[in-house]
């Protein structure tokens, strides 16, 4: 494959479930996880006679999204109803919105692996009721309905052709993730199809400026498969170019298991869905007060803390860009450096050995079995000269397991390390006089041997002789 021949173009929509208490167009509650058909409405489900009522919290987080992306709030805004046909949209439309949506053009800043940033450009955003579900795994030979979810709240954001290769698409991806986490409008839970993304992607000969046919991948649903899903798509759609054929405009789907995306059904056209305003609804007309009200609300969003915590703590700009994505964990690094006051060291801990531990037990950084508080703790043993970085390895298991604190696990399991110059030089001695032929080697010149000693010294004390002064001493006395 002629792998400079051509460029890949890719512009994503990510739909956001926002994290209101009820339905955007009805009072029925937005819950995961609870037995088929309890929680849509009559509303949701578009029975006779009933009317929408629009979510005031769907709105405002929508706007608090809008300008945290310095996007064009739209202070006049169009419901329309999307028609389509399917089992899981009772009513025969979905209510979104189309010509006239409530966020305008924004943009996304991006960090790259290679330390690189780069500006995405965001068309819009706009409010969007969720459909059912049809599962087809449920009943042999039949598909089941759940409704629950008709009528939750999204925000569908869709970028500007801008994303040229699958690791531009998933960092774009997660900094949305990350960036609706700050702003407390999604419980970011992909598991549980809080964000969705549909990859648009086409290939084009390497510096035309003109746009390629482009198919969709429907649902890739986690960072690492939208890289592998595009990645096998820009390769199917170059293998069929170069062997002279066109690429048909239509909707994939991505299997995960085989690492292949297959043809779902061939692409509506806008105008299929004829929309139109809703009837039932009323123009949005949203006051410069309310979103001035908003944007007094805006937290300290990500790039900010970046830039903060290289300032104020030290940190390299890959540590900071890694703590603050998740701003649990960025919280959680403050915390333990308030009373740790070694930044770098506790950054290594919660980036390592936390990080490492959360995801053994696919736990949240709120679930951690150990406190910012007891992390710090843990530190200051680290610094004080109590733990040797091995041993404070050990503690840390020994916390976790535990719940204990570490001056308490320190005791039970005799993890102080041995620092006492006196003690150190015995074992020493002890160590080289059982070892004469090793001696004898290092003073003919052998270097190499000291290792062997200082595996000898530190098996003697199991692990918890100061490494420093072992080395030292040694030196000293083998002479
Ligand atoms: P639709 O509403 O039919 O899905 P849009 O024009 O709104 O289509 O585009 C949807 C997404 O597809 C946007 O993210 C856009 O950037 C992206 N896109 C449009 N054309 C192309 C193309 N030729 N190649 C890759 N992505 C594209
Ligand atoms: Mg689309």
């Amino acid at each position: 494959m002629h792998e400079n021949k051509w460029e890949m173009v890719i512009g994503l929509e990510v739909h956001v479930q926002l994290a209101t208490q009820s339905k955007i167009f009805s009072g029925a509650p937005v819950k995961f996880g609870e037995p088929p058909n309890s929680q849509a409405c009559a509303v949701d489900l578009g029975l006779p006679g009933v009317l929408p009522v629009l979510n005031e919290e769907a709105v405002k987080m929508a706007i608090l999204f809008g300008l945290a992306i310095g996007a064009k709030i739209n202070t006049h805004s169009i419901f329309d109803r999307k028609n389509y046909f399917y089992p899981d949209l009772p009513k025969g439309y979905q209510i979104s919105q189309f010509e006239y949506p409530i966020v305008g053009t924004g943009s996304l800043t991006i960090d790259l692996e290679n330390g690189d940033s780069k500006t995405i450009g965001i068309t819009r955003a706009h409010l969007e009721e969720d459909a059912g579900k049809s599962i087809h795994d449920a009943y042999p030979g039949m598909t089941a309905i759940d409704l629950n979810r008709t009528g939750t709240p999204l925000l569908e954001i869709v970028s500007d052709p801008d994303l040229r290769s699958p690791e531009e698409a998933s960092a774009y991806f997660r900094k949305l993730a990350s960036l609706v986490s700050y702003l407390k409008i999604c419980d970011g839970d992909m598991s549980q199809g809080s964000m969705r993304c549909d990859a648009n992607v086409s290939i084009r000969e390497s510096g035309s400026n003109k746009l390629g046919q482009r198919t969709e991948i429907k649902n890739v649903n986690s960072f690492r498969f939208i890289e592998k899903a595009i990645s096998y798509e820009v390769n199917r759609q170059i293998t069929i170019v170069e062997s002279g054929h066109l690429i048909k405009q239509e909707t994939l789907l991505y299997d995960s298991e085989i690492d292949e995306t297959r043809p779902m059904r061939s692409k509506e056209y806008s105008n299929d869905y004829r929309y139109f305003p809703d009837p039932d609804l009323l123009p949005l007309k949203l006051s410069e007060e309310l979103i001035n009200s908003i944007k007094n609300k805006l937290p300290e969003l990500p790039e900010f803390r970046q830039e903060r915590f290289i300032q104020e703590y030290g940190l390299t700009i890959y540590d900071a860009s890694w703590l603050v994505e998740d701003p649990e964990l960025a919280d959680f690094f403050e915390a333990t450096t308030e009373s740790s006051n070694n930044a770098k060291l506790t950054a290594n801990w919660v980036m390592g050995e936390l990080i490492a531990a959360l995801n053994r037990e696919e736990l949240k950084v709120s679930e951690s079995r150990i406190s910012p508080e007891e992390l710090a703790e843990l530190i200051l043993r680290i610094t004080d000269g109590t733990l040797s970085s091995k041993l404070a390895k050990t503690a840390f298991e020994k916390m976790w397991e535990e719940e204990k604190p570490v001056d308490d696990i320190i005791e039970i399991y005799g993890l102080e390390q041995v620092s006492d110059d006196d003690e150190i030089k015995a074992i020493i001695k002890e160590v080289l006089e059982s070892n004469p032929k090793q001696v004898e080697q290092f003073r003919q010149g052998k270097e190499k041997v000291l290792g062997f000693f200082v595996g000898k010294i530190m098996q003697a004390t199991n692990g918890k002789a100061n490494p420093q002064q072992v080395n030292t001493l040694l030196r000293i006395l083998i002479k």
